[in-house]
């Protein structure tokens, strides 16, 4: 790989976040070469001119970089390190981003194993919802060597906020960064989804309670914004799968366990999450946890307007 800006990205895994940041990457100007297990999620690109691969390895082989958007780090094993995976297309020198929520286990393994062969490897894990990804705006979490975020950066800004495309440290960091971020977002959802049913079903009017936590010290971006997403339109955000939630909470817990520090909230959060995703489902958006409170105190947690 030259130290050129990459023109040609590679692009495997266009679920609910690769088909909004691949068609952000085409309106960019980059040719996309794209891969999936379902063909048909690369229909409108391909009519946009992307070019299909058949497997990763070609989608490797025909790019300046080749990113990553998959499930789990059982997925990015397989697209790395299969006999048709990106090793075996990559050329000598080239670069693989891994933008999905993972650990940094497949990317060390690579490291070590094809120490000859010059590969760049970053972590790029984001932040934003399916809507950040269609709309452009996510948040970025860069782990890998400066220069390699230099030269990648229009390609990162074709995805994400200028402002908060963040270079968090060496690499790893950006998966670390990704974890502890959705730890404490479903830790605000459980704790918060706790305190408004208590505080319904002991008398107060749902809006009345939120304003008045939005006016205390314990006022977070989740009681003023995100919650909205519920409380407004009974929408638990299907664009996040709660299995993939759990899928996070269990690897921020392996990696707390891994630096040796207890996470008992955590663990308490993790099972909660599982109770709801074991009562509505793998699909059930990742909100769901709120609707498990709703269904104890019998009463849905709706504003008839919102006020605050
Ligand atoms: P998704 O399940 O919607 O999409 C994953 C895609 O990967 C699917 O299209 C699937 O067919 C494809 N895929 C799976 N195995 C494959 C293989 N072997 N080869 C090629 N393609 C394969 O998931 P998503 O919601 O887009 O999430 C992707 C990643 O982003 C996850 O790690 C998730 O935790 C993270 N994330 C999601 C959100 C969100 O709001 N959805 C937000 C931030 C981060």
């Amino acid at each position: 790989m030259t130290s050129a800006s990459p023109t040609r990205v590679g692009f495997i895994g266009l679920g609910n976040m690769g088909s909004g940041m691949t068609r952000n990457l085409q309106r960019a100007g980059f040719e996309l070469v794209v891969n999936d297990i379902r063909r048909e999620s690369a229909a409108e690109l391909i009519a946009g001119g992307a070019v299909w691969a058949n497997t990763p390895a070609e989608a490797a082989a025909q790019s300046d970089v080749v990113i990553t958007m998959l499930p789990t780090p059982r997925h990015v094993d397989t697209v790395v390190n299969s006999p048709t995976g990106i090793l075996a297309g990559i050329p000598d020198g080239g670069t693989w981003v891994d933008m999905s929520t993972s650990v940094p286990e497949v990317a060390q393994r690579v490291r070590a194993e094809q120490s000859t062969r010059g590969l760049h490897i970053l972590d790029a894990p984001v932040s934003g919802m399916a809507v950040g990804a269609a709309n452009g705006m996510l948040q970025i979490f860069i782990g890998g060597e400066t220069d390699d975020v230099e030269r990648l950066r229009p390609v990162f800004e074709a995805m994400g906020d200028p402002e908060r495309i963040l270079h968090v440290g060496a690499a790893g960091s950006g998966y670390a960064v990704k974890l502890m971020i959705n730890q404490l977002w479903f830790s605000h959802l459980v704790a918060t989804a706790e305190v408004l049913s208590i505080g319904v079903k002991a008398g107060v009017d749902l809006d009345v309670l939120r304003r008045s936590l939005i006016a205390s010290p314990a006022n977070s971006n989740f009681v003023q914004h995100d919650v909205l997403s519920v409380l407004e339109n009974g929408d638990y955000d299907e664009g996040f799968a709660i299995a993939l939630a759990c899928k996070d909470l269990g690897l921020s817990i392996d990696l707390a366990r891994s630096v040796g520090v207890p996470a008992e909230l955590s663990g308490l959060v993790e099972q909660i999450y599982r109770r709801a995703r074991a009562q509505y489902g793998d699909r059930a958006g990742e909100m769901t946890p709120m609707k498990l409170y709703e269904d104890l105190i019998g009463v849905e947690l709706r504003l008839e307007t919102v006020t605050a």
